[in-house]
């Protein structure tokens, strides 16, 4: 079977909720990845930033393997000696006291809005079911039903009412909006310290240094949704570091497993996370071994090949190389570390033709909201491998 073979079985059986580039990968190894058909492709999206660390890390891999001949689930009716492990692990890296292991990114944040909303009950003193919470136009943070509830972006929450109440939305980067958004009620305000998917959108300087002043005062828990932002991603550990920003909670995800298996979770203190009692949360996956031994590794992986600092100085040199691109068709080009939005002119024809182009060349990326392509490989690649892509962007380009 060819590529076309495979795409027309998924277009037949398949939801169709997605809109794929037709690249049918098959193999991938670093930042490379090989279709059906034996064509070599950059990966510049590396699965929105869940493979940080690279296609089938060796290490992630013997890892996953070597802890699926022990145990891979005893669900946490029992205990098992690697969710221990991870915990230690993951709180003493982020520097928190708890943390609580879930397995997609949307559950981690509604575990965040769980408990901050059971905070504000049972710490801050908010009547019954009047929390608020506070949340950003242009957010993304999941697609349950309550995290849609507060979504501004019609493709996400058309025809899926009757909506989740409790949330308030500001204008990102805003603060005096935030400051008079904020009352007695409010439990929590939950941003994306950089909004990935409405197009690697960076905020203004001392923005969630703001907002951490504003919550602080108010009482208010800051949550950082760092699912993306996060473990890498923008060239520091979490990306709230940027600011000297120390979140009341986190979430993260993605790259928490390097892509081999979904893991994600959210840390905070004892005075937050110490709300929960047996009972009052959970998931059957949630620190499952198999999931904590990967997790583990993945970590590892991130911090001994030092895979941060690359983003930071990879990530600088390939904004660099793009930002002096000469193309009629870009508007500017924005992001951090290796997160890069390459916004196009309102005439350029729309992302998506450009990210189709890019394919034919071999180089992978995705287009968000029409106008921008995102460039985000895993933080394993190299100036030579950047060279490469510049060059490829740059022949794309140059054919419209
Ligand atoms: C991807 C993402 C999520 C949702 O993660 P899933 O694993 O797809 O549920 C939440 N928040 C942010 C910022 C994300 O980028």
């Amino acid at each position: 079977m060819n590529s076309r073979d495979y795409i027309d079985i998924e277009e037949r059986y398949g939801a169709h909720n997605y809109h794929p580039l037709d690249v049918v990968v098959e193999k991938a190894s670093g930042v490379w990845v090989w279709d059906v058909d034996g064509k070599k492709y950059m990966d510049c999206l590396a699965a929105y930033s869940a493979v940080n660390q690279g296609h089938c890390h060796p290490r992630i891999v013997a890892a996953m393997r070597e802890q699926s001949d022990k145990v891979t689930l005893t669900s946490r009716a029992f205990r098992n000696p690697v969710w221990p492990l991870f915990a230690r692990q993951i709180c003493e890296l982020l520097d928190y006291e708890m943390v609580l292991p879930m397995n997609s990114g949307a559950e981690a944040v509604e575990t965040a809005i769980k408990t901050a909303r059971k905070w504000g009950y049972k710490v801050k003193g908010i009547p019954k079911n009047r929390a608020e919470i506070i949340v950003c136009s242009g957010n993304f943070h999941g697609r349950t039903i309550s995290i849609i509830s507060f979504s501004d972006d019609p493709s996400s929450f058309e025809n899926y009412g009757p909506f989740t109440p409790g949330f308030k939305m500001v204008p990102f980067g805003d603060l005096e909006a935030l400051k008079n958004a904020i009352n007695a009620n409010t439990a929590a305000f939950l941003v994306e310290p950089i909004q990935g998917e409405a197009g690697v959108v960076v905020p203004p300087a001392g923005y969630l240094k703001g907002a951490a002043e504003i919550c602080r005062k108010n009482r208010v828990l800051l949550i950082a949704d760092e699912i993306q932002s996060g473990l890498g991603r923008t060239g520091k550990m979490l990306a709230s570091e940027h600011e000297g920003v120390k979140p009341d909670m986190i979430t993260i995800g993605k790259a928490l497993s390097g892509g081999l298996y979904p893991v994600s979770a959210v840390l905070s203190n004892r005075d937050v996370l110490g709300v929960l009692e047996p009972g009052s949360h959970g998931s059957t996956y949630g620190g499952n071994p198999l999931a904590c031994a990967v997790a583990r590794e993945a970590l590892n992986v991130l911090v001994e090949e030092k895979m941060v600092e690359n983003a930071a100085e990879m990530g600088a040199y390939f904004m660099h190389q793009l930002q002096a691109l000469d193309t009629p068709h870009i508007d500017f080009v924005r992001g951090k570390g290796l997160w890069i939005g390459i916004v196009l002119k309102k005439d350029a024809g729309g992302a998506r033709r450009f990210c189709e182009a890019l394919k034919e060349h071999g180089l992978l990326a995705k287009d968000t909201h029409e106008t921008v392509i995102r460039l985000a490989p895993p933080l394993v690649i190299t100036r030579k491998e950047i060279d490469w892509a510049v060059e490829k962007i740059k022949t794309a380009f140059s054919s419209f």
